[in-house]
């Protein structure tokens, strides 16, 4: 290992199958919220419905407590131009809104993170093509990972991807980044760059991936709560993100219910679950 992978966490087997297990829960919980998200509800109702069902399932929220000031919930609740980090709250949701949830837990001591954009009803045309942009570049980027391969790999092929379909804003100040016995670790992968830098994609490895990109700026603001993060110009953003590992088989994403089995095939890349 060289300089540049000091500090990186590496799982054994059975140490992946136990972050499987929480973020199995992560994933379980968040489609809870996706159905859950309509108009009339608010973001607190949602944070409750998700403490919930991570405590009936053994797990405690990663986000609670988390970070100075402390978090005060278990998701993260960003509507609209908020693009992450939002406090949930009294906040009713609107028909037309779009609404980025973050989730952890942990189980066992092992974590899971993961974040999905939900359209309340309908949303204009351009929104909900971001939304469609932003996950698909998500699942792109894991697609690009491979054993042998190098980090910022992923971080192209999320680049690439995006600028592809138009023009978006890819946020450059916050950043994927590696889990395991804590949410946040080394190393950090950034939504854009070049291909083959940073550190070995190696087994054992585990990332969360996580695009955020917006309708128009790059640039955000923090909000007075000290935690809500919010694009300058006003603009709609998404946020998707999936914790993933390599196994000799192939990708496994450790946090989407069926483990990325459907939309890796679609995308011709080997499933690594067990
Ligand atoms: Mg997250
Ligand atoms: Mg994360």
């Amino acid at each position: 290992m060289g300089f540049r992978d000091r500090g990186i966490e590496i799982k054994t087997a059975e140490q992946i199958d136990l972050m499987r297990v929480a973020g199995r829960l992560v994933g379980e919980t968040l489609e809870l919220l996706r159905e859950a998200a309509r108009p009339g509800v608010s973001t607190k109702d949602l944070d409750t419905l998700a403490e919930t069902n991570i405590r009936d399932h053994g797990g405690v929220p990663s986000f609670l407590g988390y970070g100075v000031p402390p978090f005060p919930a278990t998701i993260c609740a960003s509507v609209n131009d908020e693009v992450v980090h939002g406090i949930p709250g009294p906040r009713t949701l609107v028909e037309g809104d779009v609404i980025s949830i973050d989730c952890g837990a942990i189980v066992a001591g092992w974590h899971g993170d993961a974040a999905l954009t939900v359209p309340i009803g309908e949303v204009a045309d351009d929104v909900r093509e971001l939304l469609r942009v932003t996950e698909e570049s998500l699942w792109r980027g894991m697609a690009a990972a491979r054993l042998g391969g190098r980090v910022t790999d992923i971080s192209h092929a999320i680049e690439t991807y995006v600028r592809a379909q138009g023009r978006y804003g890819i946020l450059e100040d916050y950043t994927g980044h590696g889990i395991g016995t804590e949410m946040h670790m080394a190393p950090s992968v950034p939504n854009y760059g070049r291909r083959g830098r940073g550190p070995a994609i190696v087994e054992g490895l585990a990332l969360a991936v996580e695009p955020m990109v917006t309708l128009g700026s790059k640039h955000t603001d923090l909000l007075e709560d000290e935690w809500t993060v919010a694009t300058v110009d006003g603009s709609v953003a998404a946020h998707f993100e999936h914790t993933f590992t390599v196994t000799p088989q192939g990708a496994w994403v450790l946090t989407a219910v069926d483990g990325g089995e459907a939309r890796l095939t679609e995308l011709g890349v080997p499933f690594g679950g067990r």
